[in-house]
């Protein structure tokens, strides 16, 4: 193995209080009322979760006639179609407040293209070439943007995080500069111990938000620059750069009144090859740039190098829509609080071809999620009474270009946030067989991490901490955009201990899928698909959003989690 997979923490609230079975009160008064807690059923007398089922919508979603599933697309309208469909054949409510099954949301759709990055120092002329060694954009409802002969600065990781004492920038001025920053979070070792990194500076190995590269624009914007270009590497970013080459596609933005001109001119990124160039240019060593970077005693260093670039967007703004449907909650009070499931339903569309395939199919990247979403759903109306609670099932657009679909509800939702017990997202699921155990990114985030290992242990399975920390999977899908806004958020992602198989096998289904099929075409439903493990999964989910929608009590996030102010502040009410 080349990876050691995380230890659990030891950590946890040892009961939840929620699935606790106190004694029904006797009843004095009539409805309405809370109910009295009914006992917990054991998960394998729920409905059980009907995985060929899921595999046929997954075939359906992800076949060549829904042409990649873009948003805008005729592949968008056939998704639609096919979710509403399903969801008014088993008989669960239109989820949106105008009675309708849709959300509309709007979005601008930016296709970039750009001639050569032009970098000058002492009339020396260095050029990088458009896809090959840089891809950028610019978020600016404009027909182009530029940046000309904008200074380059180099801000290390680009961070400031109050928390841990540490800003990259002090008190350098860095309007209209181009920044040039590292990709995640710097790497800080521990005093103690230097071969490891410190777990309380930016979660040790695990990626904070501070790594994600949307911060890093977002903070370049904060600052006033003029441009940001960030140097891709494999390891740090998570993925290779032809991933970052599939940006070059049009992207899509919800559609601010300021038409974006808040953010930085210049969104891009370089090879790391060309990463090097750029500080040879500089007459700087890169690996010593870096080092000084993974310190708080970082100062901006100035590069003595100019940029030049222009940016052509061909602009189209269209609806897109998020699908929302609703079960009714039992409960005459309580029926107007929510366990919210989202998936989101988009993927890449067609884009570049590779080996002459240019359909995007996104078979695990989210048909599969969105298939999971409608079999829950149907499992939820299986059951002999609905729960006290309502349960909204919500499939998202616009994931792919960067939590749209989701950020749209989260400012806009069709039932209120602090309302809203749990959001449970799935993004993927597991094809290749069954597992000992269920990953939860962010293990130990909420109570929601105890309700699902609850219920993977009535399968006597066990729940394991992301083995992929370093890669910020918690920042990249859905459910983030609720964390955010302070709504607890259960991230489960497939076990890597497969039953029956070598202990290795696990990290190599997940390498080889990051490497060979991840937004590439090939990202396809294969002939070995095993759904049993998907099965046990899916009714883990289950499990916890009937128990969450049954419960005495909201889940809430542990203490030290960076979403629980919020969360608290919403709960009281206050903005
Ligand atoms: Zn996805």
């Amino acid at each position: 193995m080349t990876r050691a997979f995380a230890v659990l923490p030891a950590v946890l609230v040892a009961a939840v209080a929620a699935c606790s079975n106190p004694e029904p009160k006797p009843s004095t008064e009539p409805a309405p009322g809370p109910t009295p807690t009914v006992q917990r059923t054991p998960i394998g007398e729920l409905p059980s979760i009907d995985v060929d089922a899921v595999l046929a919508h997954t075939k359906a979603l992800s076949s060549d006639q829904y042409e990649g599933r873009g948003p805008g697309t005729e592949g968008e309208e056939l998704t639609i179609t096919y979710l509403v469909d399903q969801f008014r054949k088993m008989g669960v409510k239109p989820g949106n407040s105008d009675g309708t099954f849709t959300q509309k949301v709007p979005l601008v759709g930016i296709t970039p293209s750009s001639a050569p990055l032009v970098l000058r120092k002492d009339g020396v002329e260095h050029r990088l070439e458009w896809r090959e060694d840089v891809v950028a954009w610019s978020k600016h409802v404009a027909e182009s943007a530029s940046i000309e002969d904008s200074e380059l600065v180099f801000v290390g990781y680009g961070i400031v995080a109050p928390e841990f004492g540490w800003d990259d920038y002090k008190d350098v001025d860095v309007t209209g500069k181009t920044l040039v920053m590292l990709v995640n979070d710097p790497p800080v070792a521990e005093e103690q111990n230097p071969s490891e990194l410190d777990p309380k500076i930016f979660g040790g190995k695990a990626m904070t938000y501070y790594g994600r590269w949307t911060y890093k624009y977002e903070i370049g914007a904060a600052r006033h620059a003029a441009g940001v270009l960030l140097i891709h590497e494999t390891g740090a970013a998570g993925y290779p750069f032809d991933v970052v080459q599939s940006k070059v596609s049009e992207q899509f933005d919800l559609v601010t009144p300021d038409k974006n001109m808040g953010r930085v001119a210049i969104e891009g990124w370089i090879t790391l090859d060309q990463g090097r160039k750029l500080v040879e240019l500089a007459g700087k060593d890169f690996e010593d740039l870096k080092r000084q970077a993974a310190s708080r005693d970082f100062q901006p260093i100035p590069l003595g190098v100019t940029a030049s670039m222009t940016i052509k967007n061909k602009l189209r703004t269209i609806d897109s829509q998020n699908v929302i449907a609703r079960v009714d909650g039992r409960d005459p009070v309580l029926r107007n609080e929510y366990v919210i499931y989202t998936a989101h339903w988009d993927h890449l569309g067609v884009g570049v071809a590779v080996d002459g395939d240019g359909i995007y199919n996104g078979a695990k990247d989210n048909a599969v999620g969105t298939a999971g979403l409608i079999e829950i759903a149907r499992a939820f109306t299986k059951l002999a009474q609905p729960p006290k609670r309502s349960i909204v099932f919500l499939s998202v657009t616009a994931e792919e270009q960067g939590l749209l679909g989701s950020q749209y509800y989260s400012l806009s939702p069709a039932y209120p946030l602090a309302k809203t017990l749990a959001n449970i997202n799935m993004d993927g699921l597991n094809v290749s067989g069954r597992t000992k155990d269920l990953t939860l990114i962010g293990y130990g985030a909420s109570d929601l991490d105890d309700y699902a290992r609850d219920a993977a242990g009535e399968q006597g399975r066990v729940i394991r901490a992301d083995p992929e920390s370093e890669k910020g999977f918690y920042y990249r899908s859905d459910h983030f955009n609720f964390a955010k806004q302070g709504v607890p958020a259960l991230d489960p992602d497939e076990g890597v201990e497969f039953i029956g198989r070598p202990a290795e096998y696990g990290q190599k289904v997940r390498d080889h899928y990051t490497t060979y099929d991840y937004h590439k075409p090939s990202d396809i439903v294969r002939p070995d698909w095993d759904m049993s493990g998907a099965r046990e999964d899916l009714q883990v989910l289950f499990a916890v959003g009937y128990r969450v929608a049954e419960a005495d009590k909201y889940p809430e996030w542990k203490p030290g989690n960076e979403f629980k102010a919020v969360r608290e502040a919403q709960l009281k009410g206050k903005p």
